[in-house]
């Protein structure tokens, strides 16, 4: 296959059966995207073992062009999810700067705002940033490097972002640069290596054409090694979700649940799930 690692830039990558190719529209990147077990083309490193797209094309402007009011509408739950994502950093202090890079609308910068920090956020969706700052919300649209952003920061948040990006070790370097000596970047991706990746295979729900990066602790590891930042320390993070959300979701699995879901499509209740294949990783400079 063509191209190189953009973990490690080795050159041998071996295709991964069973994935497809063809173009993605900005349709195919909404985050509450549940077309699940669909990507692109699928490339594996034989060096390191990251898995990456082969044919992902220009990620950013499809980012650009995103709306997704089924995200905001999400905004409850999600805000619980970042309290208490927050809340589990024992580096917090109140007068921390933290930035937020692929901050969507704001719901990760407003929870930070809450805790005292002094926070900011960047999203290239033109239409999601829009709402972040509808609500007041330090929120710039674009992306690392912003003309804009001026660090240094004590904690950058990369939450569900290095797997949809084609240069994931540029975007690292960029959010070092943001960094104070001290500083922390703070990892939440899929775990490929997880056992419901390696159960679910092919199933998998991370494997979405929107994820065009497949990362496990190895793989992150040597990412951050490449711009000099090492692991401190890493845990399983839970997801909250509405009990009328997650029924529509498992409906994709569990198709005998359909009717139950509709049923239930406005039940607010809102669930932890914690499947333990995503990683929450803290790293500080070398
Ligand atoms: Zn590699």
């Amino acid at each position: 296959m063509d191209g190189r690692c953009w973990v490690c830039d080795g050159s041998d990558l071996r295709p991964v059966p069973g994935t497809s190719s063809g173009a993605l529209t900005p349709d195919d990147v909404r985050i509450s995207d549940s077309v699940y077990g669909t990507t692109g083309q699928l490339g594996r490193c034989i060096a390191c073992g990251f898995v990456q797209c082969t044919d992902a094309g220009d990620v950013l402007a499809r980012y650009a062009g995103m709306e997704d009011a089924a995200y905001e509408e999400s905004r409850v739950p999600r805000a619980l999810q970042m309290r208490r994502l927050l809340g589990g950093l024992r580096e917090l202090r109140p007068d921390m700067r933290l930035l937020d890079v692929g901050a969507a609308s704001g719901i990760l910068v407003e929870e930070a705002l809450r805790l005292g920090l002094r926070a900011d956020g960047v999203e290239p969706s033109v239409w999601l940033s829009a709402r972040a700052r509808e609500r007041g919300l330090p929120v710039l649209t674009g992306a690392l490097p912003h003309p804009a952003l001026k660090g240094p920061y004590d904690i950058v948040m990369l939450v569900d972002i290095i797997e949809h990006v084609e240069r994931p070790v540029e975007l690292l370097r960029q959010a070092r640069e943001l960094l104070t000596g001290t500083g922390r970047i703070v990892v939440v991706t899929p775990d490929r290596s997880s056992w419901a990746a390696r159960l679910m295979g092919r199933r998998w729900w991370h494997y979405r054409r929107a994820h065009i990066g497949y990362f496990d602790l190895n793989t992150l590891d040597l990412a951050m090694r490449r711009v000099g930042m090492v692991r401190k320390r890493w845990s399983r993070p839970s997801w909250y979700f509405t009990l009328g959300y997650l029924l529509q979701r498992a409906v994709v699995y569990l198709p005998w649940l359909r009717a139950t879901a509709a049923r239930h499509a406005r039940q607010s209740t809102i669930v932890p799930l914690n499947l333990r294949d995503s990683i929450l990783a803290v790293y500080a400079p070398a």
